[in-house]
């Protein structure tokens, strides 16, 4: 059983997939627009979001990528077109896994079920991270067991992505990572050249840590190859 939203338009399609997907244990909530989606998946945090891409107002893929900005959320995109460059697009923008229409409620469920069960291993992966050691670079001490993270004995209050995007950098302290590796490591995301995820969250990490990329302390972006976390010294 999960909590699901579905983001769906056709109000005939809707209610049948709610009716077929509450039938097989889910909890459903729906919206019919791009923005109304956008909202409810970040208020009600859902464990899964089934987004349709053919909406009145927004692209399915310009949903997608801006709910990948502040959201990890696992998605399944449903296509009424049978199109692989559409399909890629999604994939390329951050979904989990997709259905092309007329897909039948026992299908979805199975979609559903596969993805969250991926996710479930990851999540075997953050508890590992969470019996981790404390890391001190300089004033900064992150301390994976309680997911906390202080600069100069100040907390940062970080989310638990910015929280693991530190972490991941600072075991790293000095090595330049990658996007590419962030967002599959620390997103386990597929990885798309144009994905804006990973500079949004440095971003925020940037103002956290009381820095800008104008004049960076601890968070060195390296031009074209990534970022790297460094001991900015005294
Ligand atoms: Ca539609």
């Amino acid at each position: 059983m999960a909590q699901l939203l579905l983001v769906e338009d056709d109000a005939r399609v809707r209610s049948a997939l709610i009716r077929a997907l509450t039938e097989r244990g889910h909890v459903v909530t729906s919206a019919s627009s791009g923005m109304s989606g956008l909202s409810q998946a970040v208020e009600d945090r859902p464990d899964l979001v089934v987004l349709d891409l053919g909406l009145p107002d927004l692209d399915g893929c310009e949903v997608l990528r801006m709910l990948r900005a502040v959201s990890a959320v696992p998605v399944i995109v449903a296509t009424a077109r049978d199109d692989e460059r559409e399909i890629v697009q999604a994939l390329d923008a951050g979904a989990d896994d997709y259905v092309v229409k007329p897909f039948s409620g026992a299908h979805l469920d199975a979609r559903i079920r596969a993805v969250l069960r991926r996710g479930r291993e990851t999540e075997g992966a953050g508890d590992a991270a969470r019996r981790a050691p404390p890391v001190v670079v300089g004033g900064l001490l992150i301390r994976p067991a309680a997911r906390e993270a202080t600069l100069d004995g100040v907390p940062l209050g970080l989310t638990p992505k910015e929280f693991d995007l530190l972490h991941h950098l600072a075991v790293r302290v000095g090595q330049v990572v990658t996007r590419r590796e962030l967002l599959t490591q620390v997103w386990r995301m597929p990885y798309g050249g144009a994905d804006k995820t990973v500079d949004v969250h440095l971003s925020w990490l940037r103002r956290k840590l009381g820095e800008s990329a104008q004049r960076p302390r601890y968070l060195q972006t390296v031009h074209g190859v990534g970022v790297k976390l460094v001991d900015p010294g005294p």
